[in-house]
Protein backbone atom coordinates (compact mmCIF):
# COMPACT_ATOMS: atom_id res chain seq x y z
CA UNK A 1 0.00 0.00 0.00
CA UNK A 2 1.37 3.31 -0.93
CA UNK A 3 1.66 6.18 1.81
CA UNK A 4 -0.85 8.70 2.03
CA UNK A 5 -0.44 11.45 -0.54
CA UNK A 6 0.05 15.24 0.76
CA UNK A 7 1.67 18.08 -1.18
CA UNK A 8 2.25 22.01 -1.04
CA UNK A 9 1.65 24.48 -4.01
CA UNK A 10 3.28 27.55 -4.84
CA UNK A 11 5.49 29.30 -6.95
CA UNK A 12 8.28 29.20 -5.98
CA UNK A 13 8.34 26.82 -3.70
CA UNK A 14 11.46 24.77 -3.38
CA UNK A 15 12.34 26.55 -0.21
CA UNK A 16 9.16 25.58 1.56
CA UNK A 17 9.65 24.48 4.90
CA UNK A 18 6.22 22.05 4.71
CA UNK A 19 7.63 19.02 3.76
CA UNK A 20 9.88 19.03 6.94
CA UNK A 21 7.13 20.37 9.19
CA UNK A 22 4.71 17.66 8.16
CA UNK A 23 7.25 14.72 8.24
CA UNK A 24 8.19 15.59 11.70
CA UNK A 25 4.53 15.83 12.82
CA UNK A 26 3.39 12.66 11.00
CA UNK A 27 6.73 11.17 12.93
CA UNK A 28 5.27 11.24 16.46
CA UNK A 29 2.41 9.46 15.75
CA UNK A 30 4.36 6.65 13.26
CA UNK A 31 2.21 7.87 10.42
CA UNK A 32 3.27 6.87 7.12
CA UNK A 33 2.78 9.67 4.91
CA UNK A 34 4.15 11.29 1.43
CA UNK A 35 4.46 15.21 1.61
CA UNK A 36 5.83 17.05 -1.48
CA UNK A 37 6.05 20.93 -3.00
CA UNK A 38 4.46 21.27 -6.27
CA UNK A 39 5.50 23.92 -8.33
CA UNK A 40 2.71 25.57 -10.31
CA UNK A 41 2.40 28.93 -12.37
CA UNK A 42 -0.72 30.46 -12.17
CA UNK A 43 -2.05 29.54 -15.19
CA UNK A 44 -1.16 25.91 -14.15
CA UNK A 45 -2.35 25.88 -10.72
CA UNK A 46 -5.87 24.35 -11.44
CA UNK A 47 -4.76 21.51 -13.93
CA UNK A 48 -2.05 20.66 -11.19
CA UNK A 49 -4.45 20.30 -8.05
CA UNK A 50 -6.88 18.56 -10.10
CA UNK A 51 -4.06 16.26 -11.35
CA UNK A 52 -2.86 15.82 -7.99
CA UNK A 53 -6.51 15.13 -6.05
CA UNK A 54 -8.01 12.82 -9.09
CA UNK A 55 -4.43 10.60 -8.87
CA UNK A 56 -5.26 10.16 -4.51
CA UNK A 57 -4.17 12.97 -3.07
CA UNK A 58 -5.35 14.01 0.45
CA UNK A 59 -4.68 17.11 1.24
CA UNK A 60 -3.05 20.05 0.47
CA UNK A 61 -1.03 23.20 1.30
CA UNK A 62 -1.28 26.58 -1.07
CA UNK A 63 0.79 29.41 -0.49
CA UNK A 64 2.00 32.35 -2.83
CA UNK A 65 0.32 32.82 -4.94
CA UNK A 66 -2.49 30.49 -5.27
CA UNK A 67 -4.51 31.06 -1.96
CA UNK A 68 -6.98 32.98 -4.04
CA UNK A 69 -7.21 30.47 -6.56
CA UNK A 70 -7.47 27.85 -4.07
CA UNK A 71 -10.18 29.22 -2.65
CA UNK A 72 -12.25 30.09 -5.75
CA UNK A 73 -11.55 26.36 -6.94
CA UNK A 74 -12.40 25.21 -3.75
CA UNK A 75 -16.65 23.54 -3.15
CA UNK A 76 -17.06 23.98 0.38
CA UNK A 77 -15.87 26.72 2.48
CA UNK A 78 -14.99 27.07 6.20
CA UNK A 79 -15.94 30.33 7.60
CA UNK A 80 -12.19 31.25 8.05
CA UNK A 81 -11.36 30.83 4.60
CA UNK A 82 -14.78 33.28 3.45
CA UNK A 83 -13.41 35.76 5.83
CA UNK A 84 -10.23 36.04 4.44
CA UNK A 85 -11.43 35.25 0.85
CA UNK A 86 -8.15 33.06 0.60
CA UNK A 87 -7.34 29.21 1.59
CA UNK A 88 -4.28 27.99 2.57
CA UNK A 89 -5.38 24.10 3.07
CA UNK A 90 -7.13 22.05 0.85
CA UNK A 91 -9.06 18.74 1.88
CA UNK A 92 -10.48 16.06 -0.47
CA UNK A 93 -14.51 15.46 0.56
CA UNK A 94 -16.04 12.26 0.38
CA UNK A 95 -17.71 13.28 -2.66
CA UNK A 96 -14.71 14.50 -4.54
CA UNK A 97 -15.31 17.70 -3.87
CA UNK A 98 -12.47 19.77 -2.50
CA UNK A 99 -12.89 21.76 1.09
CA UNK A 100 -11.08 24.86 1.25
CA UNK A 101 -9.92 26.06 4.62
CA UNK A 102 -7.66 28.87 6.34
CA UNK A 103 -5.38 28.45 9.30
CA UNK A 104 -3.75 31.62 9.43
CA UNK A 105 -5.24 33.34 12.11
CA UNK A 106 -5.57 30.80 14.11
CA UNK A 107 -1.72 29.81 13.87
CA UNK A 108 -0.80 33.58 14.52
CA UNK A 109 -2.71 33.75 17.59
CA UNK A 110 -1.32 30.66 19.10
CA UNK A 111 1.98 31.70 18.23
CA UNK A 112 1.48 35.25 19.92
CA UNK A 113 -0.38 34.04 22.95
CA UNK A 114 0.47 30.43 23.90
CA UNK A 115 4.26 30.37 22.37
CA UNK A 116 5.33 34.56 23.05
CA UNK A 117 2.97 34.85 26.09
CA UNK A 118 1.56 38.10 24.68
CA UNK A 119 -2.25 39.14 26.57
CA UNK A 120 -4.22 40.54 23.48
CA UNK A 121 -6.82 41.87 25.50
CA UNK A 122 -7.31 45.52 25.48
CA UNK A 123 -4.49 45.83 23.66
CA UNK A 124 -4.47 48.58 20.50
CA UNK A 125 -3.03 46.79 17.67
CA UNK A 126 -2.02 48.44 14.25
CA UNK A 127 -2.26 46.10 11.31
CA UNK A 128 0.28 46.69 8.58
CA UNK A 129 -1.19 45.45 5.19
CA UNK A 130 -4.62 44.24 3.94
CA UNK A 131 -4.13 41.46 1.55
CA UNK A 132 -4.47 37.89 2.04
CA UNK A 133 -2.36 37.08 5.13
CA UNK A 134 -4.08 40.42 6.75
CA UNK A 135 -7.47 39.42 6.15
CA UNK A 136 -6.84 36.19 8.03
CA UNK A 137 -5.24 37.56 11.30
CA UNK A 138 -7.38 40.53 11.17
CA UNK A 139 -10.81 39.01 12.19
CA UNK A 140 -8.89 36.99 15.06
CA UNK A 141 -7.42 39.35 16.37
CA UNK A 142 -10.58 41.61 17.28
CA UNK A 143 -12.31 37.59 18.57
CA UNK A 144 -8.91 37.58 21.02
CA UNK A 145 -10.06 40.92 22.54
CA UNK A 146 -7.67 43.43 20.69
CA UNK A 147 -9.58 46.53 21.82
CA UNK A 148 -9.09 48.41 18.78
CA UNK A 149 -7.09 47.30 15.46
CA UNK A 150 -6.07 50.55 12.89
CA UNK A 151 -5.65 49.10 9.48
CA UNK A 152 -2.83 50.60 7.54
CA UNK A 153 -2.16 49.44 3.24
CA UNK A 154 0.13 51.01 1.17
CA UNK A 155 -3.26 51.26 -1.33
CA UNK A 156 -6.13 52.73 1.15
CA UNK A 157 -8.47 51.13 -1.05
CA UNK A 158 -7.51 47.46 0.11
CA UNK A 159 -7.24 48.88 3.59
CA UNK A 160 -10.84 50.62 3.14
CA UNK A 161 -12.39 47.52 1.78
CA UNK A 162 -10.98 45.13 4.89
CA UNK A 163 -12.17 47.80 7.57
CA UNK A 164 -15.86 47.74 5.61
CA UNK A 165 -15.97 44.19 5.29
CA UNK A 166 -15.06 43.83 9.26
CA UNK A 167 -17.82 46.31 9.89
CA UNK A 168 -16.87 47.91 13.05
CA UNK A 169 -15.46 51.28 11.88
CA UNK A 170 -14.68 53.13 15.81
CA UNK A 171 -12.94 49.24 16.49
CA UNK A 172 -11.21 48.71 13.65
CA UNK A 173 -10.43 51.63 10.97
CA UNK A 174 -8.94 51.92 7.80
CA UNK A 175 -6.01 54.80 8.04
CA UNK A 176 -3.41 56.13 5.07
CA UNK A 177 0.01 55.20 4.71
CA UNK A 178 1.10 58.95 5.37
CA UNK A 179 -1.09 58.62 8.36
CA UNK A 180 0.77 56.45 10.36
CA UNK A 181 3.10 59.16 12.04
CA UNK A 182 -0.48 60.17 13.60
CA UNK A 183 -1.30 57.16 14.95
CA UNK A 184 -1.25 57.35 18.95
CA UNK A 185 0.71 54.67 20.44
CA UNK A 186 -0.07 51.40 19.15
CA UNK A 187 1.16 48.50 21.86
CA UNK A 188 0.84 45.88 19.22
CA UNK A 189 2.17 46.32 15.48
CA UNK A 190 1.74 43.46 12.88
CA UNK A 191 3.52 43.58 9.78
CA UNK A 192 1.59 41.65 7.68
CA UNK A 193 3.30 42.95 4.25
CA UNK A 194 5.16 41.44 1.89
CA UNK A 195 7.72 44.40 1.58
CA UNK A 196 10.59 42.08 3.31
CA UNK A 197 9.76 39.25 0.58
CA UNK A 198 10.17 41.23 -1.84
CA UNK A 199 13.13 42.72 -0.58
CA UNK A 200 11.79 46.45 0.23
CA UNK A 201 12.09 48.34 3.47
CA UNK A 202 9.07 49.51 5.26
CA UNK A 203 9.15 53.30 5.87
CA UNK A 204 8.01 53.72 9.53
CA UNK A 205 7.77 56.74 11.78
CA UNK A 206 9.54 55.91 15.19
CA UNK A 207 6.88 57.49 16.54
CA UNK A 208 4.95 54.29 16.14
CA UNK A 209 7.03 52.46 18.92
CA UNK A 210 6.41 55.39 21.46
CA UNK A 211 4.80 53.34 23.95
CA UNK A 212 7.63 50.52 23.13
CA UNK A 213 4.58 48.15 21.07
CA UNK A 214 5.09 44.29 20.78
CA UNK A 215 6.02 43.89 17.31
CA UNK A 216 4.99 40.68 14.73
CA UNK A 217 6.09 40.00 11.51
CA UNK A 218 4.58 37.45 9.20
CA UNK A 219 7.47 36.81 7.30
CA UNK A 220 10.47 35.10 8.79
CA UNK A 221 13.92 34.57 8.03
CA UNK A 222 15.94 36.77 5.93
CA UNK A 223 12.52 38.36 4.73
CA UNK A 224 11.52 39.57 8.64
CA UNK A 225 14.96 41.09 9.59
CA UNK A 226 14.38 44.45 8.59
CA UNK A 227 11.03 45.16 10.04
CA UNK A 228 12.41 43.57 13.26
CA UNK A 229 15.53 45.29 13.32
CA UNK A 230 14.01 48.42 13.19
CA UNK A 231 11.41 47.30 16.19
CA UNK A 232 14.44 46.21 18.21
CA UNK A 233 16.49 49.54 17.54
CA UNK A 234 13.25 51.47 18.27
CA UNK A 235 13.07 49.97 21.92
CA UNK A 236 9.82 47.24 20.99
CA UNK A 237 8.77 45.20 24.01
CA UNK A 238 8.95 41.89 21.96
CA UNK A 239 10.16 41.70 18.42
CA UNK A 240 8.53 37.74 16.79
CA UNK A 241 8.85 36.39 13.20
CA UNK A 242 6.27 34.28 11.59
CA UNK A 243 8.00 31.43 12.08
CA UNK A 244 6.04 30.03 14.92
CA UNK A 245 2.94 31.22 12.73
CA UNK A 246 4.09 28.85 10.36
CA UNK A 247 4.84 25.54 12.51
CA UNK A 248 1.26 26.35 13.75
CA UNK A 249 -0.80 26.87 10.83
CA UNK A 250 0.74 23.63 9.35
CA UNK A 251 -0.36 21.51 12.63
CA UNK A 252 -3.72 22.70 12.07
CA UNK A 253 -3.84 21.20 8.99
CA UNK A 254 -2.28 18.06 10.28
CA UNK A 255 -5.44 17.86 12.86
CA UNK A 256 -7.63 18.26 10.02
CA UNK A 257 -5.95 15.66 8.10
CA UNK A 258 -4.98 12.79 10.83
CA UNK A 259 -7.67 13.72 13.11
CA UNK A 260 -4.37 13.88 16.10
CA UNK A 261 -2.87 17.69 16.89
CA UNK A 262 0.75 17.10 17.11
CA UNK A 263 3.67 18.43 19.54
CA UNK A 264 4.74 22.10 17.96
CA UNK A 265 7.45 22.60 20.72
CA UNK A 266 10.23 20.14 19.42
CA UNK A 267 9.79 20.81 15.71
CA UNK A 268 9.55 24.29 16.02
CA UNK A 269 12.97 24.27 18.15
CA UNK A 270 14.58 22.81 15.38
CA UNK A 271 13.71 25.35 12.62
CA UNK A 272 14.95 27.55 14.71
CA UNK A 273 18.65 25.87 14.96
CA UNK A 274 21.08 27.03 12.53
CA UNK A 275 21.43 23.86 10.55
CA UNK A 276 24.70 21.95 11.24
P1 LIG B 1 -0.50 39.55 -0.50
O1 LIG B 1 0.22 39.64 -1.78
O2 LIG B 1 -1.92 39.09 -0.47
O3 LIG B 1 -0.49 41.02 0.20
C1 LIG B 1 0.67 41.77 0.26
C2 LIG B 1 0.47 42.99 1.17
O4 LIG B 1 1.73 43.64 1.34
C3 LIG B 1 -0.50 44.02 0.58
O5 LIG B 1 -1.20 44.64 1.62
C4 LIG B 1 0.48 45.01 -0.09
O6 LIG B 1 -0.04 46.31 -0.21
C5 LIG B 1 1.60 45.01 0.94
N1 LIG B 1 2.89 45.46 0.38
C6 LIG B 1 3.64 44.85 -0.56
N2 LIG B 1 4.77 45.55 -0.79
C7 LIG B 1 4.72 46.62 0.04
C8 LIG B 1 5.60 47.73 0.29
N3 LIG B 1 6.75 47.87 -0.40
N4 LIG B 1 5.26 48.64 1.22
C9 LIG B 1 4.10 48.51 1.90
N5 LIG B 1 3.22 47.50 1.72
C10 LIG B 1 3.53 46.56 0.80
O7 LIG B 1 0.43 38.66 0.44
P2 LIG B 1 -0.04 37.86 1.75
O8 LIG B 1 -0.97 38.72 2.49
O9 LIG B 1 -0.47 36.50 1.38
O10 LIG B 1 1.35 37.69 2.55
C11 LIG B 1 1.92 38.76 3.29
C12 LIG B 1 3.12 38.27 4.07
O11 LIG B 1 2.72 37.38 5.10
C13 LIG B 1 4.16 37.51 3.24
O12 LIG B 1 5.43 37.96 3.66
C14 LIG B 1 3.98 36.08 3.63
O13 LIG B 1 5.19 35.35 3.53
C15 LIG B 1 3.56 36.23 5.09
N6 LIG B 1 2.78 35.06 5.55
C16 LIG B 1 3.32 34.27 6.54
C17 LIG B 1 2.63 33.16 7.00
C18 LIG B 1 3.22 32.30 8.08
O14 LIG B 1 2.73 31.20 8.30
N7 LIG B 1 4.21 32.75 8.79
C19 LIG B 1 1.31 32.79 6.45
C20 LIG B 1 0.82 33.73 5.45
C21 LIG B 1 1.55 34.80 5.01
P3 LIG B 1 -0.84 46.77 -1.54
O15 LIG B 1 -2.28 46.36 -1.30
O16 LIG B 1 -0.66 48.24 -1.57
O17 LIG B 1 -0.21 46.05 -2.70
Amino acid sequence: MTAAQFAVFGHPISHSLSPRIHHAFAQQFGIELEYRTIDAAPAQFDAAVRRFFDAGGVGANVTLPHKAAAFALAGERSITARRAGTANVLTRLADDRLAAHNTDGDGMLRDLTERHGVDLRGRHALLLGAGGAARGVAWHLLDAGVQTLTIVNRSPEAAATLAAAIGEPARAPARGWDELDTIDSPDLIVNATSAGVLGVALQLPLTLLRSRAVCYDLSYGKAATGFLSWASAAGARGAFDGLGMLVETAADAFALWHGRRPDTAPVYQSLRRPAA
